[in-house]
């Protein structure tokens, strides 16, 4: 293809590391392909022209059957600790065709997710089925209106071609955008081969692609840890401020650019429950509600495992700041944790006391099963009319949060409400609706429900007609609701 106005500018730097850190391969061409989502803020965020984006030469590169202008299409090693099992493993159904390079400089990485089998799809198909690849869809652009870091979803497109998972499933692609797609399992990739030169290429590469400040710090390979520490524990801090559930927090989805990442059977709690788990693999709860906090760090002490060549020429000193960085996630991820809870509470500083006052309110919800998001948005929009409101417990604990406020010298009818309508969502993608729209895109050809939902997604914060219906949890709450791996 040459013709390019809509607006391709890729590079692949990436394919400048050694040869070790991916393999050259195709996308595998699909009987018919055909275009099921194209995201306009996406397509823009990338200096894309969305409206050229619908025709049917994008409709064959969504699907992997043709090439955007400058692609090198290529697929990635990692390696990752899965469910606590280490394994080498690398892009089995993904192909990156290249970085876009926007307009103001940003670079992006763009990705065909179920594009064919690759040299590491193992005994894998490489290949998707369109309900998790709208169900991402659909994940990804909630985080992006909630203001999470996350990897985005320019398009999904039908193959025409079943794939089969417990039955023949519609085959589909998602083409996946990135800030990158480096992993804790990419460093675990190159420290598992051994070779400290190609250990050292990554690390810069990283260094010089996310953390560029630190390319001249003393030991920038320390001080590289630390900054993916410190995001780290500000992505998992907010994931915990919306209820959010990611569901299989292996080290291959721990991003190193500290964007959520991998979207499988990741879920939002609509009750509040600390120890909530959706996902059907996970039967011991290690990636629980609860649990996200530290097993982050756990990834997180793998990943400072693999630098420790680079640290420091004695292990025993390399172990000592290693060790020092992770021990400080504890007071990183409070600190951030504080925050976004406080702003939930209306507290813009948080102070000595705040911590008991928002642990007092989640165990008051917790206690009376009360659903997490609405639960803070009543409070936050002064709508206090529901019987649990009426309850001494709560008047107990409304007084206090109303001193609180009052000491801080802020209205609470109008700077902390204020405050806190922009940290608390009207809307989540509660499980049913995303089931329901999933349902009657990949199964009845009905688009509807999937645009509507990803409409009144791209501003959560709003309290409109439009998504009113769009509030309520499930009748009968959570139940047995149960998410699948992503395939
Ligand atoms: P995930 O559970 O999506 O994080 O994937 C874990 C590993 O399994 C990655 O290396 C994937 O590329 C690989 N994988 C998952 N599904 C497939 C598939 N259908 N074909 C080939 N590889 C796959
Ligand atoms: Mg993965």
């Amino acid at each position: 293809m040459t013709e390019n106005s809509a607006g391709w500018n890729l590079q692949c730097s990436y394919a400048s590391l050694p040869k070790t850190f991916y393999s050259r391969v195709e996308p595998t061409a699909v009987h018919e392909p055909k275009l099921v989502a194209v995201s306009a803020s996406v397509a823009k965020r990338l200096g894309l022209d969305a409206s050229k984006l619908q025709d049917a030469e994008h409709a064959k590169i969504f699907a992997g059957n043709s090439l955007p202008p400058g692609s090198d299409p290529i697929a990635q090693a990692y390696a990752g600790h899965q469910f606590g099992g280490f394994t080498m493993l690398g892009d089995g159904r993904a192909i990156l065709l290249g970085e876009q390079i926007t307009p103001s400089g940003e670079r992006f990485d763009v990705q065909l997710k179920g594009p064919g089998p690759t040299p590491y799809s193992r005994r894998g198909d490489g290949r998707a089925s369109l309900g998790p690849m709208l169900r991402e869809y659909i994940i990804s652009h909630a985080m992006l209106g909630l203001g999470i870091p996350t990897t985005l979803s320019l398009a999904v497109a039908q193959t025409g071609q079943p794939v089969y998972r417990h039955g023949p499933e519609p085959g589909a692609v998602l083409t996946r955008v990135a800030s990158s797609h480096i992993r804790v399992g990419t460093f675990q990739f190159a420290a598992a081969r051994g070779d400290l030169d190609d250990l050292r290429a990554l690390a810069d590469y990283a260094i010089h692609r996310h953390y560029s400040h630190l390319t001249d710090s003393e030991n920038r390979y320390l001080d590289f840890l630390k900054a993916v520490i410190e995001r780290q524990a500000s992505l998992i801090a907010k994931w915990m401020s919306v209820g959010f559930i990611h569901g299989v927090m292996n080290t291959d989805n721990v991003s190193i650019a500290g964007e959520t990442i991998d979207y499988g059977p990741c879920a939002f709690m609509n009750t509040y429950r600390a120890s909530t788990v959706f996902s059907s693999i996970d039967e011991q709860g290690r990636y629980a509600y609860v649990n996200q906090p530290s097993i982050c760090q756990w990834n997180l002490a793998r990943f400072a495992e693999t630098l420790l060549s680079l640290i420091h020429n004695k292990i025993e000193d390399a172990i000592g700041l290693a060790s020092q960085a992770i021990n400080d996630f504890d007071g990183l991820y409070r600190q951030h944790w504080l925050m976004e809870m406080g702003r939930k509470l209306g507290i813009a500083r948080v102070a000595d006391g705040d911590e008991q006052l928002i642990v007092e309110f989640l165990q008051w919800m917790e206690k009376l099963e009360l659903d997490f998001t609405n639960t803070f948005r009543e409070l936050a929009d002064q709508r206090l009319t529901g019987d649990q409101y009426q309850t001494v417990s709560f008047r107990q604990w409304y007084l206090k949060w109303k001193s609180r406020i009052d000491q801080s010298g802020v209205s609470i009818d109008d700077e902390a409400t204020r405050l806190m309508r922009i940290a608390n969502p009207v809307v989540i993608p509660r499980n049913h609706q995303v089931e329901a729209a999933l349902e009657a895109a990949a199964y009845h050809r009905d688009l509807q429900p999937l645009e509507e939902l990803l409409q009144v997604l791209e501003r959560p914060f709003d309290r409109v007609e439009s998504n009113l219906s769009y509030r309520d949890p499930p009748p009968g709450g959570d139940g047995d609701y149960c998410t699948y791996c992503g395939t």
